[in-house]
């Protein structure tokens, strides 16, 4: 890669952005096509079919929206929720936090369901939640502020008995740990590039299903740019597609690789790998003495969140490995900032040889000898 600037090789091993893939890489740089190109018109269609194989869904609206992850959260709520709406937040860490914010914003009344930061929401406390009545209920299914996999079960049950949309960021697992739209009954999810995806942040995959779109007909949208009823004119296809904003080519490029990647691997064998990835992971910073936050049974695969022991110095580590061995982990935030590490296992990052590189550098920087942590993590690669 040439840069004018002189960029530092890193090995991105945090809460996000991930590694981007050689291949992803490659493909960014490929030439750019004007947006009513009809050849990259067909790349759009076949990025909407790959999306919709990487979600598991039939919907008919699945495309990524213009921005980071945050963007389709924000066209969710625009498209979705109207002021007044009652909706059911779930709140377990950061982002549940963020949409309970964004949906204030947006006028709805705010139901809101906290659950202990580091656990699932038991789904008692959501159902209780239901029983006023409610027009959609939000829960973030991958938590990257504590690395939390919340399971939806049941939840879809109970917003069709109230005629009520499930709503849900899928943002850190997408990709990386299971997730199934339609047999979970979800009608709109958004999700982002920069995670499991291994492609930079710039995009936020984005499906609607069919009562969500009959919802969305019924929204005044407060926005202009993201504005389903305008923004689907481009990304719909039917009948030719019509010019709302810019779609950013290259980055398009490049997530139709990353997903390309998925579908190559095949997405039970992805998630399988990033489930043992974490599994050898944790086996081996438990040898340097760590503790994983989330309980057995609850864990996001695609996110490892420790906590940092005591007596050690939380920056001055992170600042070492980064600046002296190149890789990137991420800190705690909210609640959890100063006490806890976030590693991530997302892509590229839930392999044998970058978690070797990690886990030898944290040794190291934890005043270890390296061997058992290595031991363990080969363990964990290679047992059944
Ligand atoms: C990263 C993340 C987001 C926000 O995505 P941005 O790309 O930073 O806008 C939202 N939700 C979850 C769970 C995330 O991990």
């Amino acid at each position: 890669m040439t840069s004018t600037f002189d960029l530092p090789q890193r090995l991105l091993l945090g809460a996000g952005p991930s590694q981007t893939t050689d291949r992803v890489l490659r493909a960014l740089g490929s030439p750019t096509l004007g947006h009513l190109d009809p050849a990259f018109g067909e790349l759009l269609d076949d990025l909407s079919a790959r999306l919709r194989t990487v979600f598991r869904t039939e919907n008919r609206v699945a495309f990524p929206v213009s921005g980071t992850g945050s963007a389709g959260m924000e066209t969710m709520v625009a498209n979705l929720v109207s002021p007044g709406d009652r909706v059911i937040c779930g709140i377990h860490g950061l982002f549940g936090e963020r949409m309970a914010d964004e949906l204030a914003r947006h006028g709805a009344h705010v139901v809101r369901v906290e659950g202990e930061w580091g656990r699932a929401i038991p789904l008692e406390l959501m159902t209780e939640a239901t029983k006023d009545g409610f027009d959609a209920m939000f829960v973030v299914h991958a938590e990257t502020s504590t690395g939390v996999a919340q399971p939806l079960d049941g939840l879809a049950d109970l917003c069709r008995a109230n005629d009520a949309l499930l709503l849900v960021d899928c943002v850190t697992s997408l990709g990386g740990h299971r997730l199934e739209l339609d047999a979970w009954g979800v009608d709109a999810a958004f999700s982002g590039t920069q995670k499991c995806l291994n492609v930079p942040p710039g995009l936020a995959p984005f499906t609607l299903g069919p009562r969500a779109v009959a919802k969305a007909e019924t929204v005044d949208c407060p926005s202009w740019y993201f504005d389903l009823s305008l923004v689907l004119g481009y990304w719909s296809g039917d009948g030719g597609r019509a010019y709302h904003h810019t779609a950013p080519i290259n980055l398009i490029y490049g997530l139709h690789e990353g997903l390309g990647d998925v579908i190559e691997e095949g997405l039970e064998a992805r998630w399988a790998r990033h489930e043992r990835a974490h599994g050898a992971l944790l086996r081996a910073v438990r040898a340097l003495g760590l503790e994983r936050l989330a309980p057995e049974g609850e864990q996001l695969n695609s996110l490892l969140a420790v906590r940092i022991p005591e007596g050690v110095d939380d920056a001055a580590v992170r600042g070492s490995l980064l600046l002296e061995d190149g890789i990137e982990i991420s800190g705690g935030v909210g609640k959890f900032a100063g006490s806890v590490w976030r590693l991530g296992v997302m892509g590229f990052g839930a392999n044998p040889e970058p978690q070797r590189r990690l886990v030898e550098a944290l040794a190291k920087r934890l005043g270890h000898e390296p061997a058992d942590a290595l031991a363990e993590l080969d363990a964990g690669w290679t047992s059944d």
